[in-house]
C-alpha cells in the first residue's frame, strides 16, 4: 500500500494492481487499447482523446461529491473542484466565443434532455431534422423521449441531399414549434444558422443549434459558428474536439435574453435546467478532461488539425467517387463522407461488417429515402477525424479509399446481413491496414496531438 503518491505514481499503481487482482480486465482494456491502434478507425461521431485528458478522467477528482455550480455548491471539499470548474468554463467560452458555457451535462443527449425540458412543456411541438435524413434522436425522433413526450416534426432533405430552407420554413410555419433545432449526425455539408434563426424568428420560437459532429470545425473557424445566431448551442464532448465522454452547452448574444417563463434569463433557465432540474452531482473528472480538451482546442496548434480534418475528407469523397461509389451530395463540407452502397447492392450492415473483418471501422447508416431499417440501412458514414489525428494527409486517403473499395467490391451478398468475402482479399486488406496503422501510429502523447 502506497499511502503518498504524486499523479504519476497513482496512476503507475493503479494499473498495476488491476493486473495483479483482475487481469480478465486488465486483459480487456489492454486489448481495448491495442485495437484503436491497429485498425482504421474511419467512425465519424469519434476521435481518440488525448492521453493527457484520458489522464484527467482517471484522476481523484472525480471522488468529489458536490451539487451545484462553483461558489454555490452544496457540500463542503470543493476548494479545487471550483477552480477546475471555472477553468473548463472560461476555456469552453474562449474557444467558442461565447458568453455563457455550462460544462456539466453528462453527455450530448443529456444537453439536448435539458435544454429541450427547460424551453418546451410535455405536447409542445419541436422542430428538427428527420432521423432517416440525418438528424439526431434527439432531436424529437420517435424512438426517443424527445418523440414521446414532445410532439416531434421533422424536416429532410432534397433530393441533392441538401437542406431545402424554404420547406423548413414552410413546416415550421405550418406547426409553428416552440423550438426548431438544427444541426445533424450525417449531413455533409454547411449549415445557414442565420437562416435557421431568421424562420425562428418569424415564429417566435427558440432555435437550438446541436454541433456535436462539427464542433472541433466551428472552434477553429472553419464552419460558422451557430453560437450568436442560435439562442442555444449543444454539443458532446467526446467527437471532433477530442475530449471525454460528455456534453457541454452554450450561449452567445442570447444568454440574457428572456426565457420561457418570462422571468429568468435564458441562462438562468438552463443553469436551473442542469441542476436541480435533470442532473445530480456533476462528474468533475469529467469536467477536468474538458477543460483539457478546450485547451488544446483553443491553441493555435489545433486549426492544423481541423484543416487536415477538411482537407482528408474531401480527399476521401473524391477518390470514393472517382471509384465508382456513390457519394451523397457528391463530396463534403465537413469531417464527413456519406456513400449510398445500396446502389451497388449492398446493404450497409454487409459493408460494415465486412470493412470491420479487414480492419477498417465505419458504421452503415440510413440515406434519405432509405428502404432499409437503421439495422441494416443502405449507407456508410465515413468520418477522419481520427484519421486527421494519425497524421494521414490527402494522399494517404487514396490508399483508404482504395482498401474500401477492394473490400466492397469482392462482397458477395448472401441476405441483408449476410455474406462471404475472399480469404485472400480478407488477408491482403488486413495486411495493408496493418502497414498503415503502423506508419501512423496514435498519437499519445499531448505534443503529437500537434505533430
Ligand atoms: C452524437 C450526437 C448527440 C449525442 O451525444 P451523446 O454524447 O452520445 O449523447 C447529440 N446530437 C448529435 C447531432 C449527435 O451527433
Amino acid at each position: 500500500m502506497i499511502t503518498e503518491t504524486g499523479l504519476e505514481a497513482l496512476a503507475a499503481q493503479g494499473v498495476a494492481e488491476l493486473l495483479a487482482t483482475d487481469p480478465i480486465l486488465y486483459d480487456l482494456l489492454e486489448r481495448e487499447r491495442r485495437r484503436q491502434h491497429e485498425t482504421l478507425a474511419m467512425i465519424a461521431s469519434a476521435s481518440a482523446a488525448d492521453a493527457s485528458v484520458l489522464a484527467c478522467l482517471s484522476s481523484s477528482l472525480g471522488n468529489v461529491t458536490t451539487e451545484g455550480y462553483p461558489g454555490a455548491r452544496f457540500h463542503a471539499g470543493c476548494a479545487v473542484a471550483d477552480p477546475v470548474e471555472r477553468l473548463a468554463v472560461d476555456r469552453a467560452r474562449h474557444v467558442f466565443g461565447a458568453q455563457y458555457a455550462n460544462v456539466q451535462p453528462h453527455s450530448g443527449t443529456s444537453a439536448n434532455q435539458i435544454v429541450l425540458t427547460s424551453l418546451l412543456r410535455p405536447g409542445d411541438t419541436l422542430l428538427g431534422q428527420r432521423l432517416t435524413a440525418g438528424g439526431h434522436l434527439t432531436h424529437g425522433a420517435p424512438p426517443s423521449f424527445t418523440g414521446r413526450y414532445f410532439r416531434g416534426v421533422g424536416y429532410g432533405v432534397d433530393a441533392d441531399g441538401y437542406l431545402d430552407y424554404a420547406e423548413i420554413r414552410r413546416l415550421a410555419l405550418a406547426h409553428r414549434p416552440k423550438v426548431i433545432v438544427c444541426g445533424a449526425s450525417a449531413y455533409p455539408r454547411l449549415i445557414d444558422f442565420g437562416r435557421f434563426r431568421a424562420i425562428a424568428d418569424e415564429i417566435g420560437a427558440y432555435l437550438l443549434a446541436d454541433i456535436s459532429h462539427i464542433a472541433g470545425l466551428v472552434a477553429a473557424g472553419l464552419h460558422p459558428s451557430p453560437v450568436n445566431a442560435a439562442h442555444i448551442t449543444t454539443s458532446s464532448t467526446y467527437k471532433q474536439l477530442y475530449g471525454p465522454r460528455g456534453g457541454v452547452i452554450l450561449m452567445g448574444g442570447d444568454a440574457d435574453a428572456p426565457g420561457p417563463d418570462g422571468r429568468r434569463t435564458l441562462a438562468r433557465t438552463i443553469d436551473d435546467g442542469v441542476f436541480p432540474y435533470f442532473q445530480g452531482t456533476p462528474q468533475l473528472n469529467a469536467i477536468a478532461a474538458k477543460a483539457r480538451a478546450f485547451g488544446i482546442v483553443g491553441a493555435p496548434p489545433f486549426r492544423d488539425l481541423a484543416r487536415r480534418v477538411l482537407s482528408t475528407a474531401s480527399a476521401l469523397a473524391r477518390e470514393l467517387a472517382g471509384r465508382g461509389w456513390h457519394v451523397l451530395t457528391g463530396g463534403t463540407d465537413n469531417h464527413m463522407v456519406l456513400v449510398d452502397v445500396s446502389r451497388r447492392g449492398l446493404t450497409g450492415a454487409v459493408a460494415e461488417a465486412a470493412l470491420e473483418s479487414c480492419g477498417i471501422i465505419v458504421n452503415k447508416n440510413q440515406i434519405p429515402g432509405d428502404t432499409k431499417g437503421p439495422r441494416v440501412a443502405g449507407g456508410l458514414r465515413f468520418g477522419t477525424n481520427t484519421l486527421a489525428l494519425r497524421g494521414m494527409d490527402t494522399t494517404a486517403m487514396g490508399l483508404c479509399a482504395d482498401l474500401v473499395d477492394q473490400v466492397c467490391r469482392s462482397i458477395r451478398m448472401r441476405g441483408d446481413r449476410d455474406f462471404d468475402l475472399p480469404d485472400h482479399v480478407r488477408a491482403d486488406v488486413a495486411e495493408q491496414v496493418a502497414r498503415l496503422c503502423h506508419d501512423h501510429p496514435l498519437p499519445t502523447i499531448s505534443g503529437a496531438v500537434h505533430a
